[in-house]
């Protein structure tokens, strides 16, 4: 099965996606990743999704990757004694740390780390901002605001403080039981939320023991600040717009977004755009014009991956949001202005035999009539290496390591296959030759660009490039010995 697009799709699993039928009707519309998203659902049901997702694996051999999004420090108020009050402008209202039921006058904020951050002229956003305090005077057990943006404040809203750099780790208790309980499962991506320095993604690659790869949600002002540090010690990115365009003004995403999205892929790490994507398909079959042009932005701008949340978890219309995504991609990929827009953005700091190679790659198949390019990748490094080309022909991904096969399912324009072990170049050629004519994109006539790396097995040697027929006998005629 193969896709006829090079973005990613990344499909999030939740009620409205919990039986075998449905996430196999969204692996089929184009769902390439699956996340569990960990702030919703028991382990039971976490366990239940990963066990129906690598059973259709297994149904259809092709390789899926499946990410693990884990909650991360969110801040939630306590509860009220009457389940909610409403906050008028400019009234007064206290947050403490007592576990009195609130009311109108004060709540509980169960985070005595936030009281000993907070100063005065801070801003604390309650519900996705539809409720603001500004902070008068603090102390270590309370802050004194003022209701700056009324609203009705109900039990366990969610709070995000923007202007302040929170003492707290970056993975809580939960967190840390959440992610041993995946990694036991076997993801293959960790998703870490409100990330605020690189120490935070080296705690959670500590953690995570190289079971799965590390990905940053870039969802706080201090993020954005410490972009370049973060993502050098992550092998991914989420441009996480919910809660980004929370904690800043909304006009200042979409150009983060741009700038986030062509330094991951100089840097060859896979960057997911996220949020709201499709969100009136929640409810309605149809989307709107603007989200199918966000859609579509996303996609110009080269990401690797865009993303349904409670579209695919909790909406109406699950595998009509996946379908979407899949033809607006396939219509822009096609557009010549994609394709300049893709090459005029091409860079990246090169350096080594791998970049080379894979640039030749990419050149070969832009002079020639070539059909892939088939790369061999053991850890995946190089494979992602050719998605930042971001060639114009598929990209096959050879691996006898099925965790980089599935990891690699996250990065644009890879079609995935695992092989088993091969040790000469002349088999892995043959290998390539026949995964190309076997899923569909190259005939007996046709030649295709194959890249490994000799002796094989160790990761980060590529040094090879063949240009090779597609039939096994001129394989044989033609090769160099
Ligand atoms: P969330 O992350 O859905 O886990 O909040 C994505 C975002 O904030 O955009
Ligand atoms: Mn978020």
């Amino acid at each position: 099965m193969r896709r006829l697009r090079k973005i990613k799709i990344v499909a999030t699993l939740g009620p409205a996606s919990n039986d075998y039928e449905t996430i196999r009707a969204l692996f089929e519309a184009g769902a390439d990743v699956f996340r569990l998203n960990m702030s919703h659902g028991e382990h039971s049901d976490i366990a239940e999704r990963h066990r129906i997702i690598r059973k259709i694996e297994e149904d259809t051999g092709r390789p899926i990757a499946i990410l693990a999004d884990l909650q991360g420090p969110k801040l939630r108020v306590g509860t009220f004694a009457n389940g909610e009050e409403d906050l008028a402008e400019g009234q007064d209202f206290r947050l403490d740390l007592d576990e009195t039921p609130g009311d109108a006058s004060r709540v509980q904020l169960p985070h005595k780390e936030i009281f000993a951050a907070l100063e005065p002229g801070a801003s604390l956003l309650v519900n996705d901002g539809k409720i603001r305090l500004k902070v008068r005077a603090c102390g270590a057990d309370h802050a004194d605001c003022t209701v700056t943006v009324g609203g009705t404040i109900s039990n366990r809203k969610g709070v995000n403080v923007p202007d302040v750099e929170l003492p707290v780790a970056a993975l809580s208790e939960k967190d840390r039981k959440d992610l041993d309980f995946v990694c036991g499962l076997g993801v293959d991506w960790l998703a870490l939320s409100f990330v605020q320095r690189p120490r935070d993604v080296e705690e959670a690659r500590e953690l995570a023991r190289g079971r799965a790869a590390v990905l940053s949600k870039i969802e706080k002002p201090g993020a954005v600040k410490n972009f370049d540090a973060i993502l050098a010690a992550s092998d991914g990115i989420m441009v996480a717009r919910g809660d980004l365009g929370v904690e800043l003004p909304v006009q200042n995403v979409p150009p983060i977004q741009k700038r986030l999205v062509r330094k991951c892929r100089a840097a060859a790490k896979p960057v997911i755009v996220a949020t709201q994507m499709l969100e009136s398909m929640i409810e309605s079959p149809m989307p709107t014009r603007a989200e199918v042009s966000d859609v579509a932005a996303a996609i110009y701008e080269g990401a690797d991956a865009v993303m349904l949340s409670a579209e695919s978890a909790a909406g109406s219309y699950p595998v009509e949001a996946v379908e979407t995504m899949n033809n607006v991609a396939i219509e822009v990929e096609s557009d010549p202005t994609y394709r300049d827009v893709i090459n005029a953005s091409r860079g990246g700091d090169k350096q080594t035999v791998a970049d080379a190679i894979v640039s030749a790659a990419r050149e070969i198949a832009e002079t020639t009539d070539i059909s892939a390019i088939c790369c061999f990748s053991q850890s995946g490094t190089t494979a992602t290496l050719v998605a930042r080309e971001r060639p114009h022909v598929p990209i096959i991904a050879l691996t006898s390591m099925v965790n980089t096969a599935r990891r690699l399912c996250l990065s644009w324009g890879m079609h995935c296959v695992h092989t088993g072990e091969v040790s000469r170049f002349k088999e892995a050629v043959i290998n390539a030759a026949r995964a190309a004519r076997s899923e569909g994109f190259a005939d007996a006539t046709d030649q295709i660009v194959v890249t490994a790396g000799v002796p094989f097995g160790q990761s980060g040697t590529t040094n090879i490039l063949r240009v090779a027929p597609c039939e096994e006998r001129l394989i044989y005629a033609t090769d160099p010995g």
